[in-house]
């Protein structure tokens, strides 16, 4: 599946905010066939008001929602990249994920220490982006010699990888995150960026932690923060680990009242799932029967096949086509022999680009 890496300094909200995650999606675990919690790694179905509405018109006995996996790196102090605290252990955890959500701490409380001695997020987020850009600079050197002698020995791998590998080193040389070069590259030069698993080619989105009274409106710190992520391409979210923590504990029937009474219209949790989601570039599909709606996740972009061997890979295998209905057509025609009759239930093959919301029924041979 995709994985989120939930890093940051020590003492910003880290565990707090992925316990709220977990234990949110442990209460929910139940409905979940292939749901597995371990210690750092939680599996958390992400929100999406459609499925009751597909699920209400295909008279769907079960709602299965997909999952995005958030994983808590913890370990990160200044100097990680010369191997202090755990850092190499931290820096091979990030290797691992799809994206990083950088937690910062963003609210002031004299009773919980500061491994900095003073609150500034921005300063925070640099210190640890420095961290993992020494990391970055110091295996891209090693690796770079050796690319660079076999592409003078017109080595055709070597002659391709190289320039890519020269533009990060000058950005990483040049005290910048390998990510803002993504913007002006064509697809071949991304997927070769990719290859290299740099730190800094992940995106990032930056969490805002602050203090429950700034839930709703965000503060001086959390606004730093914004103009500092727009900077970079980068996205912000404002959360109250403290109030997440709260609702994780809370049944279901008080969330609503409890929400209302900070100020607030929907759990911060929820926003910081469907954020990872898209910084992800993902897309969801469905399937709907009367057994079940369930939702599926694919990246932007896939075709339908793909899509289906999301499911299965006999069905990926064996693709025929895939009869597809949008999501506004099947809820405004009121299902599917409906949107069969008035003609917007297609029939697409192999080279269909899946789009967000697609209700799919796949014929495979097996
Ligand atoms: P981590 O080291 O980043 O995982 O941080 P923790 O989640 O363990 O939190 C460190 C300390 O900060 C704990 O004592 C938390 O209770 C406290 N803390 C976390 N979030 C907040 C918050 O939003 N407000 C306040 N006042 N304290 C918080």
């Amino acid at each position: 599946g995709f994985r989120c890496g939930i890093v940051g300094l020590p003492n910003v909200g880290k565990s707090t905010l992925f316990n709220a995650l977990t234990k949110t999606a442990a209460a929910a675990a139940a409905n979940y066939p292939f749901c597995t919690i371990e210690p750092n790694t939680g599996d958390v179905p992400v929100p999406d008001p459609r499925l009751k509405d597909i699920a209400g018109i295909a008279k769907s006995a079960n709602i299965l929602p997909t999952r995005i996996t958030f994983v808590d790196i913890a370990g990160l102090v200044r100097g990680a990249s010369k191997g202090e605290g755990l850092g190499n252990q931290f820096l091979a955890n990030i290797r691992e994920v799809d994206a990083i959500v950088h937690v910062l701490r963003c609210f002031e409380d004299d009773d919980v220490v500061h491994v900095e001695g003073r609150v500034d997020p921005v300063a925070d987020a640099e210190t640890v982006e420095t961290e993992l850009m020494l990391s970055d600079l110091e295996s891209l050197e090693r690796r770079i010699v050796a690319t660079r002698k076999k592409a003078t020995g017109k080595d055709k791998e070597a002659i391709q990888a190289l320039p890519v590998m020269e533009a990060a080193l000058a950005k990483l040389q040049n005290g910048e995150p390998v990510r803002v070069l993504l913007a002006g590259m064509d697809a071949e030069e991304r997927s070769e960026l990719k290859t290299l698993n740099l730190l800094t080619s992940k995106p990032v989105l930056y969490v805002c932690n602050v203090a429950e009274d700034d839930a709703a409106s965000g503060n001086a710190h959390s606004q730093a923060v914004a103009a500092m992520a727009q900077k970079q391409g980068a996205k912000s979210v404002v959360i109250s680990a403290a109030i997440e923590a709260e609702i994780a504990q809370l049944p279901a029937e008080e969330v609503g009242d409890y929400l209302e009474a900070m100020g607030l219209t929907e759990p911060g949790l929820d926003r910081l799932i469907q954020a990872g989601y898209s910084l992800l570039d993902l897309i969801t599909y469905f399937t709907a029967g009367p057994k079940e709606t369930r939702a599926w996740t694919v990246r932007r972009g896939a075709k339908a096949p793909q899509a289906a061997g999301v499911i299965h890979t006999d069905f990926e295998k064996g693709f025929i086509r895939a009869q597809t209905i949008a999501f506004d057509d099947f809820v405004s025609l009121g299902g599917e022999v409906a949107a069969k009759e008035a003609g917007k239930a297609r029939d697409e093959g192999k080279e269909y680009v899946v789009q967000d919301g697609d209700i799919l029924m796949f014929k495979f041979n097996n």
